[in-house]
C-alpha cells in the first residue's frame, strides 16, 4: 500500500516477487521500420512513453505497435525539462499529453516518465492531479546495442530498462532482451505490476 499523498511515487525498480523486468521505450521521433515486425516476432510486453509532438505525424505507426501488445503511456507534449517550471506549465505538459494520447488511442495513460528523468514535487503533484498513478525513471539504459547499468552488472528483478526509438532500435531491443534473459528474468508488462 502506498501512503495517501498528493504526489505520485517515482520508481526506477518496481517491488516484485516474481522474476520479471520491464522494457520501456521513449519519445517516438524516429519511427523505425523494423519495430512492428520485431514486436510481432518477439511477443514481448513493452511500455512506450510517447511525446505527443514526436508521434503526431504518424499515429498509425504506434497503433501498429499497440496491436502487437505495446502499451502507450505519457511523456509530455514537447519533451521539455520540467524541473523548476510552474505548476501550470507542468500540468499542461503532463495532463494534456495524457488527454491527447487517450483521444488518439482510446486509452488514457496512467503512467508517466519525466523527460531527462528530471522532476520535482510539482511534477509529482500535477501528475497525481490528472489521474497518473506513478512516475518512472530507470535502472538500465540501452544505446547502440549496449546495456549500461546504474548498479552492478546485471538486471535485477523489478528493474525498469530504458531505451529509445533510435537508429539502433533492433540492436537495442535485442540487447535488452538478452540482458533480461541472462539475469534469469522474463520481460513483463509494467502496467501489470504498478502498485496502488
Ligand atoms: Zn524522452
Amino acid at each position: 500500500m502506498l501512503p495517501d499523498t498528493d504526489e505520485v511515487p517515482v520508481l526506477s525498480r518496481v517491488p516484485v516477487t516474481q522474476p520479471v523486468a520491464f522494457i520501456t521505450i521513449d519519445d517516438g521521433y524516429l519511427k523505425h521500420p523494423e519495430a512492428p515486425k520485431l514486436f510481432a516476432a518477439a511477443g514481448v510486453p513493452v511500455t512506450l512513453f510517447l511525446t505527443t509532438d514526436a508521434v503526431r505525424d504518424d499515429l498509425a505507426y504506434f497503433g501498429r505497435l499497440r496491436a502487437h501488445g505495446a502499451v502507450i503511456e505519457a511523456h509530455t507534449i514537447s519533451h521539455p525539462q520540467l524541473r523548476g517550471r510552474s505548476a501550470g506549465f507542468q500540468r499542461r505538459q503532463i495532463c494534456a499529453s495524457a488527454d491527447l494520447l487517450g483521444e488518439w488511442y482510446g486509452r488514457r495513460p496512467v503512467l508517466f516518465r519525466p523527460p531527462f528523468g528530471a522532476q520535482d514535487r510539482t511534477t509529482l503533484r500535477m501528475a497525481k492531479s490528472c489521474g497518473i498513478k506513478a512516475a518512472f525513471l530507470w535502472k538500465e539504459t540501452v544505446h547502440k546495442g549496449k546495456v549500461r547499468y546504474q548498479e552492478g552488472r546485471t538486471v535485477r528483478a523489478g528493474d525498469i530498462i530504458l531505451m529509445h526509438f533510435r537508429p539502433a532500435f533492433v540492436e537495442d531491443f535485442l540487447a535488452a532482451l538478452r540482458a533480461i534473459h541472462r539475469a534469469g528474468l522474463t520481460p513483463a508488462l509494467l502496467e501489470d505490476y504498478v502498485p496502488g
